[in-house]
């Protein structure tokens, strides 16, 4: 047991934050226990972005995806350990030593766990904090998706194809269609014969696949003139609307909803970015991801007790599921045990030199990537398809007979509710 003080933030309470926040409770049980762990989430609640498809559909489910954090902290006997805290504040700046939250108020760290996901611009309800305004988002997406007779999805990758099915099963009267730009179903990462299978599943249930045309504007009644770069951030509107495809075909329908990617959340990485070594690049130009080494560090021989877990990274696209960034998150905190060990916390103590021999000296361990990614993709409540038979098995061990629950069981397990 060590009696240092050592303080570690996490910012972003999801998959890969909570999951590092339960693993750093363990290890203040075992060997730190003057361990400070602080998590910072912009949202006063927890919202199961995982189950977003299915909640649109059943208003049950959907009550249940807003989760407190007052319980994260909770030890066996009920009580809140006082050097572990929850902070409802948005991240504006990292800088090496401390963080600032946006309004200013400043929190130094030993080590800082960097796991702010992504946004899905495409679905508004991503976009809000509070847990009042969250909820009212969700439901003006429901009624929207209840007033439209014939719905466009654009983009066919796993969400688009997800909630696209979803809504074909729970209204087979609606014209149901999905737009994609290449001439299969998913990204390249999926193989050809798994997007056949799916294109004909999904049409037998009814949705129209307009695949290898890539949407280019919209208007959305003859005279009104929308602006294209805006439309995939907007609420979702119902209204007769054009769309138009780079071939030139149209496409009328009442609601257009965008399933095209997602961005990173990464703007509070410009202040560290500035001060950084000329050759360390922190964040990737185009995808927006923070790079990071195989150790899941910061890309920068100064940020050795930084890491980004999660969504936010640039591990390959195929990393890019909850269950994944638990992983990640559970091997980065492995690794700073590894640093603590080596009271790498004491650097400031330390000369450059020093600091960069004790960081070695740790001996962190690379994170390994997925490989033979398992997927599984629901077609509606009680159908799915999977890449392999031991992604079919997992699954069903998971309880996809019982109805898919999107993680929703695992949530609440892990912030205790
Ligand atoms: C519709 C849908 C269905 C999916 N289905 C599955 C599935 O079935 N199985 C699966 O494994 N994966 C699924 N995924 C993917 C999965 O949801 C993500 O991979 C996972 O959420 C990533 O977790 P994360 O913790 O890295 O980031 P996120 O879940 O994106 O969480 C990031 C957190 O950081 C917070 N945050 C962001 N910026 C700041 C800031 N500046 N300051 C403070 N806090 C901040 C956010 O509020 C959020 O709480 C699905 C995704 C979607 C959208």
């Amino acid at each position: 047991m060590s009696s240092r003080e050592i303080h570690v933030i996490v910012v972003g309470g999801s998959w890969a934050g909570i999951t590092a926040v339960h693993e750093l409770i363990d290890l203040s049980h075992v060997t730190y226990p003057r361990l400070h762990i602080t998590l910072v989430e912009q949202r006063t609640h927890y919202f199961h972005k995982t189950g977003a498809i299915r909640g649109l559909v059943d208003q049950k489910y959907a009550d249940k995806m807003f989760l407190s954090y007052q319980n994260l902290f909770l030890d066996g006997s009920g009580v809140t350990n006082p050097f572990h805290r929850f902070v409802c504040a948005k991240l504006a700046h990292v800088f090496e030593h401390f963080i600032e939250l946006e309004g200013g108020t400043r929190m130094f760290y030993d080590y800082l766990i960097i796991a702010t996901g992504s946004t899905y611009t495409s679905l508004p309800v991503t976009q809000s904090a509070d847990e009042i305004d969250c909820r009212a988002r969700y439901h003006r997406m429901r009624n929207a998706i209840d007033a439209a007779r014939s719905i466009l999805f654009v983009g066919g990758g796993a969400v688009g194809v997800g909630i696209s099915c979803e809504i074909a099963e729970l209204h087979p009267k609606k014209c149901v269609m999905l737009a994609h730009a290449r001439d299969r179903l998913f990204n390249e990462d999926l193989s050809d014969s798994f997007a056949s299978n799916t294109e004909s599943l999904m049409r037998k249930m009814g949705v129209e696949l307009i695949l290898g045309e890539t949407v280019v504007s919209t208007t959305a009644t003859e005279d009104d003139d929308d602006d294209f770069s805006t439309l995939a951030h907007e609420e979702w509107t119902v209204k007769p609307q054009t769309v138009v495809t780079k071939s030139g075909r149209r496409i009328t329908c009442d609601l257009v909803i965008w399933t095209t990617g997602s961005r990173p959340n990464t703007e509070f990485m410009q202040s560290l970015s500035a001060t950084s070594d000329k050759d360390s690049l922190l964040v990737d130009g185009d995808s927006g991801h923070i790079n990071v080494l195989s150790t899941l560090q910061l890309r920068d021989v100064r940020c050795a007790n930084i890491f980004a877990v999660g969504d936010v990274n640039s591990l390959s696209y195929s990393e890019k599921y909850a269950t994944n960034a638990m992983l990640q998150a559970k091997h980065a905190v492995a690794n700073i045990r590894l640093l603590m060990d080596e009271c790498y916390d004491y650097r400031m103590k330390m000369s450059p030199g020093l600091a960069a021999e004790t960081a070695l000296r740790a001996q962190l361990v690379p994170y390994t990537c997925t490989r033979n990614k398992q997927v599984v993709v629901a077609l509606g409540k009680n159908k799915e398809i999977s890449n392999t038979v031991m992604a079919k098995l997992n699954s069903w061990a998971r309880g996809a007979k019982r109805g898919r629950r999107y993680m929703l069981d695992k949530a609440e397990k892990l912030l205790n509710c």
